[in-house]
């Protein structure tokens, strides 16, 4: 095994003879990278909020006969703090993600249903951008799956969708039943044509933390977990989650879930 880190044992077996046992450590410290990666990470992100809000308190502190740069700061202050809240949110959910199967509660659940609640959630902030939303809903999309999980992929993949488009721009969620050698699917298609993604970045953006665009990510709130939450939800399933982008163009994320089985149709659908 050239090139490999071995953890190595001997034990003497007597008349001469010694085992050797090799065990091949790359896979554990590869594991032991990503978390110490991801705790830098997590750190430099808190620290990010954390210091602008202390700034802002001293700015506050120092202008107490100016009202409206009291009032300027105090709103900077609130929107450092909500980057901050929804930044933990996100720590916490990819981390339950990595520790619970989500299939344990399992519930059928009406895509569908899911898109419509996300889209009126994010209505008002795409008519603030002079984004249009529309859902083309296929007949019969069930999965079987945690609905807090699904909901959370779909505002993800949603939200990036107005986020990185320009006014006049348009948002399709689209949903259909798949049918192939591995299985039946729903597959569930979000579309813009908005700013794209190079095929360079292509391959990294489900990867935590990383932005194409730093400025652009955090003037949205973007925190950088968003699209590998979305690809823990899918693995989770049982699913993929794959992309289709040109720079300039737009971009098309496909989420594709295992589709309920006709089996469970007796259990009814989750509210
Ligand atoms: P963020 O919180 O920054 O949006 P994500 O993990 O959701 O983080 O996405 C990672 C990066 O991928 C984003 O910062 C952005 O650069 C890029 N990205 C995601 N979705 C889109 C999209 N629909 N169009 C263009 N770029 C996108």
């Amino acid at each position: 095994l050239p090139n490999r880190p071995l953890a190595v044992r001997v034990a003497p077996l007597g008349e001469g003879l010694v085992l050797l046992v090799a065990d091949d450590r790359s896979e554990a410290l590869r594991v032991d990278e990503t978390r110490r990666d991801f705790v830098a990470n997590i750190t430099h992100e808190l620290k990010t909020p954390i210091g602008a809000i202390s700034l802002l308190a001293e700015a506050i502190a120092d202008s107490t006969d100016d009202a409206d740069a009291v009032k300027h700061f105090a709103g900077r202050m609130s929107t450092e703090t909500a980057r901050l809240n929804e930044l933990i949110a996100q720590i916490i959910a990819l981390s339950r993600l990595q520790s619970t199967d989500p299939l344990l509660a399992a519930v059928p659940i009406e895509v569908d249903d899911v898109i419509d609640d996300v889209l009126d959630q994010a209505r008002a902030l795409a008519d603030n951008r002079g984004i249009a939303l529309t859902h083309q809903r296929s007949s019969e999309g069930v999965v079987r799956g945690d609905r807090n999980h699904i909901e959370a992929a779909l505002r993800n993949l949603i939200q990036n969708a107005i986020a990185y488009s320009d006014a006049g721009a348009r948002v399709a969620v689209t949903t259909r039943l798949v049918h192939d050698g591995t299985g039946d699917w729903v597959e569930i298609g979000v579309s813009d044509n908005g700013i794209g993604i190079s095929e360079a970045d292509q391959p990294r953006v489900f990867e935590r933390f990383f932005r194409v665009d730093y400025g652009r990510s955090r003037a949205s709130g973007g925190t950088g977990l968003g699209l590998s939450i979305v690809k823990h939800v899918a693995s989770a399933h049982g699913g993929t989650v794959t992309l289709w982008s040109r720079l300039g163009q737009g971009s098309t994320f496909t989420l594709r879930l295992p589709a309920r089985q006709p089996d469970h149709h007796a259990e009814g659908t989750a509210a």
